[in-house]
């Protein structure tokens, strides 16, 4: 546990800095603001502090609500956990994927894997392996920004294997901006899983926190407290204008001063919040409200009884409920669920999308109905207890020309800062990029004063 000081630091004075939304990046920043003598106020929208990595119980587990794991290159999450005091809860483990095809499950986890996976010619399985090589050699990156994921896999890796590895996960993740996606934001992908496996080892080793990711919110938010900060859930903000220099944050009727402001909410409310100073900087506004963001239906369920033995399932059936797979339970084991076994199914889709409308129980049957294609053996009946999630803009399309939409974190508002995980370029967003950026706005905004 840290002990929390609540002293300026030697040579600023305390200021009031409002944070707004209490994810993972606006957390961090609050907590480190906090620890250095600033006075804070978090507003959350939500009732509850995580954001995208929120946590909830089900079956009497602590679980988040999305799937989450560490990877092993997370370094600004280890900096937090040391922190924290909570270092010893993070455990790798040995990783197992598979893809799913025409309801046939493919191991996935090692280079032999893909030499045996049959859906594809054997030619096209070296192909798909030495496409994937060559791009963790890839260094300058930026020379990928021009060309989409597609047309990039089409040409190195070959179109059967686009067309059977690659474009049903694309389609997934971005659904119909699929052939949009530049190959910048893939080559980051598969440099991070690649970063993931030791020397050595065949398998990935993914990390995960044996009480769950809430231990890290609940850690933050009590060194936010002990050093005077406030967390005030349930508190949209709809507006921040500029009153004699100050920003002032606005909800419904009332009006609070601040000597600044970070909001860590997605570009397009973001614009919406500070549209009094359009005039003074259109072209901001432009790159905020040009990034377009997809939102994620999210199946959480607990059986008693194994469906699967791996943990991620790629499902590239034609036409996939969703596109990811999760069993929870063969990554960490069933010691701290008390034997019990937990799943996740997941997609992203737009807004408009019927996932984001249509009944929990409508979805569930959709989806039980979909894994007893691949496991005729699973039954809702062995399902203990199941939520249904829906997040919105739960990730933003990192199309071609994306790096012309990178929005600065200073906003045309004096005293008010901008960090959301559309500012993570080429990496693709993740509670560790979080961490970072709530901690480097914060000493931004603290040498701001
Ligand atoms: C399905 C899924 C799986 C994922 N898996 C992983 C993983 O395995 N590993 C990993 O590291 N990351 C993963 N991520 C990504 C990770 O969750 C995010 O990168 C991270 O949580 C983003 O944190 P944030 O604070 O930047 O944003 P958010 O979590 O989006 O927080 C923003 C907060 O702002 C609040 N807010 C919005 N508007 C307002 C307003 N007007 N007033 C007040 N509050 C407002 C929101 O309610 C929210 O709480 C996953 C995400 C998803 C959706």
């Amino acid at each position: 546990m840290t002990d929390p000081s609540p002293q300026p630091t030697a040579g600023t004075s305390r200021r009031s800095v409002a944070i707004i939304g209490g994810g993972f990046t606006g957390l961090t920043a609050a907590r480190r603001l906090a620890l250095t003598g600033h006075d804070v106020t978090v507003y959350e929208a939500g009732s509850e502090v995580g954001g995208l990595a929120a946590s909830t119980e089900i079956a009497g587990i602590h679980l988040e609500k999305a799937y989450h794991f560490v990877y092993k290159t997370d370094e600004h999450t280890f900096a937090l956990l040391d922190e924290l005091g909570i270092r010893d809860q993070l455990e790798f483990h040995l990783n197992s994927s598979c893809t799913v095809i025409d309801n046939v499950v493919y191991p996935m986890s090692t280079p032999l894997d893909l030499l045996k996976f049959s859906p594809l010619k054997f030619h096209n399985r070296v192909r798909a392996g030495v496409s994937a090589l060559y791009l963790q050699f890839v260094k300058d990156w930026d020379k990928l920004t021009e060309i989409t994921a597609i047309d990039w896999l089409n040409k190195y890796a070959g179109k059967e294997v686009t067309s059977v590895v690659w474009e049903p996960l694309l389609r997934g993740k971005f659904d119909q901006y699929y052939d949009q996606v530049t190959m910048a934001w893939l080559w980051g992908r598969f440099k991070q899983r690649a970063d993931s496996r030791s020397k050595g080892e065949a398998y990935e080793r993914l990390g995960y926190l044996n009480d769950g990711f809430d231990s890290i919110t609940d850690a933050l938010v009590r060194d936010i407290e002990a050093s005077g900060g406030s967390l005030r859930l349930n508190t949209r903000i709809d507006r921040i204008v500029e009153v004699n220099g100050r920003p002032h944050v606005s909800i419904a009727e009332s009006s609070e001063a601040h000597d600044a402001v970070l909001m860590t909410v997605p570009s397009h409310v973001a614009g919406k919040l500070i549209e009094t100073a359009r005039d003074d900087a259109p072209d901001y506004f432009d790159q905020l409200e040009a990034v377009d963001y997809l939102d994620a239906a999210i199946l959480l369920f607990v059986t008693d009884k194994p469906i699967s033995s791996y943990y991620w399932h790629n499902m590239n059936n034609p036409d996939a409920a969703f596109v990811a797979f999760l069993g929870l339970s063969a990554l960490v084991g069933t010691e701290n669920t008390g034997g019990k076994y937990v799943y996740y199914a997941g997609d992203y889709i737009p807004p408009e999308h019927e996932y984001m409308s249509m009944t929990e129980d409508e979805l569930r049957d959709r989806w039980f109905a979909e894994l007893r294609k691949v496991w005729p053996l699973f039954s809702p009946d062995d399902v203990i207890d199941s939520k249904v999630y829906r997040f919105r803009n739960a990730q933003h399309v990192v199309d071609i020309g994306f790096e012309e939409k990178l929005a600065d974190h200073q906003t045309p508002m004096p005293g008010v800062f901008l960090a959301n995980f559309s500012q993570i370029f080429p990496m693709d967003r993740g509670t560790n990029y979080a961490i970072r950026d709530g901690e480097k706005l914060a000493a931004q905004i603290a040498s701001s004063f």
